[in-house]
């Protein structure tokens, strides 16, 4: 009895610790709120933002917009009086005049296309190197300096494991891509039997222009891989006598084919410069102000959809709610500044640009950052915290939980504050589901904070999953759930408060 009652004092205390809470974050956190959300999402995401492009108008309305409000903030302009900080971008539109096999053509986003980026090219090859699932035990001595390479884009098949044979390439198979690569071929073909189908059904967007960052565009590149149907492959091989799903399945005793063929390709990128900043926001710290927490979202979405009734991406919560989830915090942090509670250490607020288009923002600042990565302490990262996800819809906790992703990776301290921020403050269900690098979702990969933890800067991404509006145009300010948009970003908030504030930085133990 005794013994129970011990305990329960002793759990009782621990709890009563734990929630201890500075009045001081209290007072300023609580200044987020929904309605103050909700008066800039529904411009962010409203129809005349026209779904914030990445080089459209609607992106530099967005880009005007959150640039407005640091400064009504009061928070400093860090690029040289500006909160613009330039992304020179390029778009890029391959150009293939011919591709042809044995005489017979193909066509770009019906039959192939290029795996990203690939460097201009004019191929007259007369014989192709067919070589298996490529891995360095089946290629042995075999010289592929430029030469035209037919590979099998699926995983080698192991005893007892279910192959991974999509199309998009597993972390296994971007390892034997990048060998083969090395190797100095003068192209790779890539060949999937699922290819033919997706492109029936993608092939416009596939092709359609993307943007790189402009110093990736014009640097020197290794081989280009395009990826082609079976039809393609067969062609390829046609002189060996046998098809290709003839030497597929032959692959595991004879990896290493070549046949004649007659292959001309000739193809070249079309530049055009594309404008982009991110917004970014400073505040100076304290006694500690060489030290930089990030709080970082994007602003920009998928655009227009012309041919559509509803023509606009709104992008509400991709990533309306993350930018109102900063604009936010910077307001908290701003009050608590002017009433003499400034942080510690330094805060840059950034809005990122060029996500959808391949987290071009977030790597741009990253490779060139204004304040260095080896001072730059944590980037909380927010994108889509607006919603229920599918997962919790219909839950009892659907209104009180986040997923967050990634605060371990690289700092089990930064976990830690992150849990107790939590505990102390907002008691949300803290979901760690998807936060696995192995995820098959692979959410780790897929926001502006994976670029930080690139160069070793611990992150906390946070994310409420996705939903039937993903990407869809009817992400609409309509359906955000604004309290619990607001929740969130207070989270994030009191999270940030303690990293800003405490005596040491969180420490880094974990592998990029
Ligand atoms: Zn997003």
């Amino acid at each position: 009895m005794k013994k129970i009652t011990l305990m329960a004092f002793t759990a009782a205390m621990a709890v009563n610790a734990c929630a201890q809470q500075n009045p001081i974050a209290l007072k300023y956190g609580q200044l987020i709120s929904a309605e103050d959300a909700k008066r800039h999402l529904s411009i962010l995401a409203s129809d005349a933002f026209e779904g914030r492009e990445t080089g459209k108008p609607g992106a530099e309305m967005a880009a005007k917009y959150i640039a407005g409000e640091f400064k009504k903030l009061g928070l400093e302009a860090p690029v040289k009086g500006s909160y613009f900080f330039d992304v020179p971008l390029v778009q890029n539109v391959l150009k293939v005049s011919t591709f042809t096999v044995n005489g017979k053509a193909f066509t770009l986003g019906q039959d192939f296309f290029p795996n990203g980026t690939i460097p201009d090219n004019n191929i007259k090859a007369g014989d192709v190197v067919f070589v298996g699932f490529g891995t360095e035990s089946e290629l042995g001595t075999t010289d592929l300096t430029g030469k035209v390479v037919l590979w099998i884009n699926e995983d080698k098949p192991e005893a007892g494991k279910t192959a991974n044979t999509a199309v998009r390439m597993s972390t296994a198979r971007l390892q034997v891509l990048k060998n083969l690569q090395s190797k100095n071929p003068s192209v790779i073909l890539a060949a999937n039997g699922d290819l033919s189908n997706l492109l029936k059904r993608f092939g416009k967007s596939i092709t359609s222009p993307r943007l790189t960052i402009k110093e990736d565009a014009t640097a020197p590149k290794t081989a280009g891989v395009f990826h082609i149907t079976t039809d393609i492959a067969n062609e390829l091989v046609k002189a060996t006598g046998k098809t290709y799903a003839d030497l597929k399945a032959a692959a595991e005793t004879t990896p290493v084919v070549t046949s004649k063929v007659d292959f001309v390709a000739n193809y070249a990128n079309e530049h055009t410069d594309v404008k982009a900043v991110d917004v970014v926001g400073f505040m100076p710290g304290t006694d500690l102000k060489d030290e930089v927490l990030v709080f970082s979202a994007h602003y920009d979405h998928l655009g227009l959809n012309p041919d559509g009734k509803d023509k606009v991406y709104n992008g509400a919560d991709d990533d309306g709610s993350g930018t109102t989830g900063i604009l936010e915090i910077a307001r908290a942090f701003s009050k608590a500044k002017k009433d003499g509670h400034g942080p510690r250490r330094s805060i840059l607020f950034l809005g990122n640009v060029g996500e959808e288009k391949g987290l071009l923002g977030s790597e741009y600042y990253t490779d060139h950052p204004i304040y260095p990565m080896a001072n730059t302490i944590t980037d909380l990262n927010i994108d889509m915290i607006g919603r229920v996800g599918e997962e919790y819809v219909g839950k009892p906790d659907s209104a009180n939980y986040v997923y967050p992703i990634g605060s371990a990776m690289l700092s089990k301290e930064l976990h830690e504050i992150g849990e107790k921020a939590n505990d102390t403050y907002t008691h949300l269900k803290l979901d760690y589901k998807y936060d696995d690098p192995n995820d098959p979702n692979r959410f780790y990969y897929r926001s502006d904070h994976y670029n930080f933890a690139k160069h070793g800067v611990p992150i906390i991404f946070y994310f409420n999953g996705v939903h039937a509006d993903y990407h869809q145009v009817t992400d609409e300010v309509s359906k955000i759930n604004f309290p619990l948009l607001a929740k969130r970003a207070q989270l994030v908030f009191y999270t940030g408060w303690e990293l800003a504030n405490r005596d040491k930085k969180p420490v880094v133990d974990g592998a990029k």
